[in-house]
């Protein structure tokens, strides 16, 4: 049955899992973006994700929320990994070593509670490492973004979901571009606006965290993670289908260059072989510059930070277009969590449109 449409603007992690969701529960969906799937820029974080799941403290409320949509998503993906293998998401051991103990509280929730977990023994951790405090294992995801975003809109395409391609100055133009989009003239106008891009429009408490990773074919079967006491992490995330391993990287709130850093490539290069010598080449000659990695891309992207978190509300917004109000659904702030939490947050905006009480005059297939 159609509920009516719905306008998404953003295509990334968060716009697309939400657009799946709205059309499985009867909704049409519109989306509107500036990059579709297969579109790369710097600020268009879902591509360059590496993706991983980490579990994270719940102490606080939104802690806590934030582990309710990690565990629904988690879930989800679970399902895909099993039956869906061309979305290019698979469960892996992961494992994390903590320099200072005290940044994990094992007995208050949050990490003791996923499958597998388990507190590494010392004779575990790497050799060489003897900084690391605590170490712990546990099953987590990892996807290839590009393919799993691209999965995403064949998803949404076979519901029947229109893409637009185009850059709003403001969530309301949505709908004017929507309006133009139909030759024929327009058989309902939407029920409700979806923000899902990324940093919001003009939101002060957004702001950008650029992040350098390097994309090498060196094979890696787990995650590792090794947080360091001066903050620093070293990461290696195997992609799925032969999407190589994203290696890393850096974390920089606030810097906006766009300029690749030799120092911090020649540190991630150091970092992931010390953390890993069996993904290091040691011979295939030329690789001394390198380290012994097989290096395919290194970038820089920015992470969509919000102070005080993720946005997720709804609120009436004027409609010039409309010239009434329209349910504007902001979706946006996920930080550095945002495939983490995608299925939760797909949920929750599936659920505020729901609440939306419509008076249909629409003449489009019921
Ligand atoms: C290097 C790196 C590693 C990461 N690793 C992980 C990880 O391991 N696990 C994890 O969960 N998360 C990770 N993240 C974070 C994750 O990538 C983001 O939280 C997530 O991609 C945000 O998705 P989004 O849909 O909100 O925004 P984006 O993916 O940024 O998408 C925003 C969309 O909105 C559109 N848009 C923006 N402005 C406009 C406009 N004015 N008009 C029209 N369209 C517009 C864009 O074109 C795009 O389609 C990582 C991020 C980076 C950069």
């Amino acid at each position: 049955m159609n509920q009516g449409r719905v306008i998404i603007i953003g295509a990334g992690v968060l716009g697309l899992s939400s657009a799946v969701q709205l059309l499985k529960h009867g909704y049409q969906v519109t989306v509107i973006a500036r990059e579709l799937p297969g579109d790369y820029s710097i600020d268009y974080a879902s591509p360059w994700a590496g993706a991983h799941f980490r579990p994270s403290p719940a102490n606080t409320a939104a802690e806590r929320l934030e582990q309710s949509l990690m565990r629904e998503t988690y879930q989800e993906l679970e399902k895909i990994a099993k039956e869906i293998p061309e979305a290019g998401v698979k469960f892996v051991p992961a494992i994390e070593y903590f320099d200072t103990a005290a940044t994990l509280s094992l007995d208050e929730g949050g990490y003791t509670e996923w499958p597998g977990f388990r507190i590494l023994e010392a004779s575990e951790y790497p050799v060489g490492h003897g900084s690391i405090q605590l170490g712990v294992t546990y099953s987590g995801w990892v996807l290839n973004s590009p393919v799993y975003l691209k999965w995403l809109q064949q998803q949404a395409e076979k519901h029947g979901a229109q893409f637009i391609k185009a850059q709003l100055a403001d969530p309301q133009e949505a709908v004017a571009v929507y309006r133009a989009s139909q030759p024929h003239g327009v058989a309902s106008d939407p029920i409700a606006v979806v923000n899902a891009s990324g940093r919001g429009f003009d939101d002060h408490a957004s702001f950008p965290s650029r992040g350098q990773f390097i994309i090498v074919s060196n094979q890696c079967d787990q995650t590792i993670s090794h947080h360091c006491r001066d903050g620093s992490s070293t990461v290696i995330i195997p992609w799925p289908l032969g999407g190589g391993t994203v290696i890393g990287g850096t974390k920089e709130p606030h810097d906006w260059s766009e300029e690749i850093s030799d120092i911090s490539t020649e540190q991630i290069l150091q970092r992931v072989g010390d953390l890993c010598p069996g993904m290091v080449d040691r011979h295939t000659s030329g690789l001394e510059k390198t380290h012994g990695f097989h290096v395919k891309q290194v970038y820089i992207a920015r992470r969509p930070m919000r102070k005080g978190g993720l946005r997720l509300e709804k609120v009436d917004a004027q409609c010039k277009e409309l010239q009434a109000t329209l349910p504007l659904i902001h979706c946006y702030g996920a930080g550095a969590s945002g495939y983490k939490i995608s299925w939760g947050v797909a949920n929750q905006v599936n659920e505020l449109v729901s609440q939306i009480h419509v008076v249909s005059n629409s003449t489009e297939d019921e």
